[in-house]
């Protein structure tokens, strides 16, 4: 039985140990079908997620403005209160924007071999795709978010616009 199973594991002392740690999420567990983690919010997010497996998210603290883009690009605002489950389904980006005091429980499908989540940045100015990170993510605990933001941030190149010339600005602290 995987090591994991049958264990209860106390969400209060996870969002704690996540709130006094450098690594903004703990991953609950991996097993060949199922991931769960818990995450604080990340400053200055502001990617759009692209997951090939449905996520659940239900906050554990704070509230999360979930923004995310329709088939024919529009962009939305979903408010997931503390306590509120959303379904977000695959294939849908996505961009939970939530303060690093909030904490959100996300349930995924392990990503199946040659299965790619799509990390991606449009500018602020004009709307165009700027950057996007493609990564298959077969252990969680590298934590791929924080790799795609080291990759976009740490590169001017990527985060200047080829239609308008904007450069995203770094958020403080990056
Ligand atoms: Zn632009």
């Amino acid at each position: 039985m995987n090591p994991n199973a049958m264990l209860a594991l106390d969400l209060e002392k996870i969002t704690a140990a996540i709130a006094s740690g450098t690594r903004p999420n703990q991953v609950l567990w991996q097993t060949e079908d199922s991931i769960a983690f818990v995450a604080r919010g990340r400053e200055g997010r502001s990617e759009f997620h692209v997951d090939p497996s449905d996520e659940v998210m239900y906050m554990i603290k704070g509230d999360m403005n979930l923004h995310y883009r329709t088939p024919e690009g529009e962009e939305k605002i979903a408010v997931i209160k503390e306590g509120q489950i959303v379904y977000c389904p695959a294939g849908t980006p996505h961009s939970p924007r939530f303060s690093p005091e909030a904490f959100v429980l996300v349930l995924e499908r392990t990503r199946h071999t040659g299965e790619d989540d799509r990390f991606t940045w449009f500018c602020d100015k004009c709307g165009a795709q700027l950057h996007q990170s493609v990564k298959h993510v077969a252990d969680y605990r590298e934590d791929p978010v924080s790799r795609a933001y080291e990759e976009f941030y740490g590169s001017e190149k990527n985060r200047t616009c080829a239609r308008c010339g904007h450069v995203t600005p770094r958020p403080p602290g990056r």
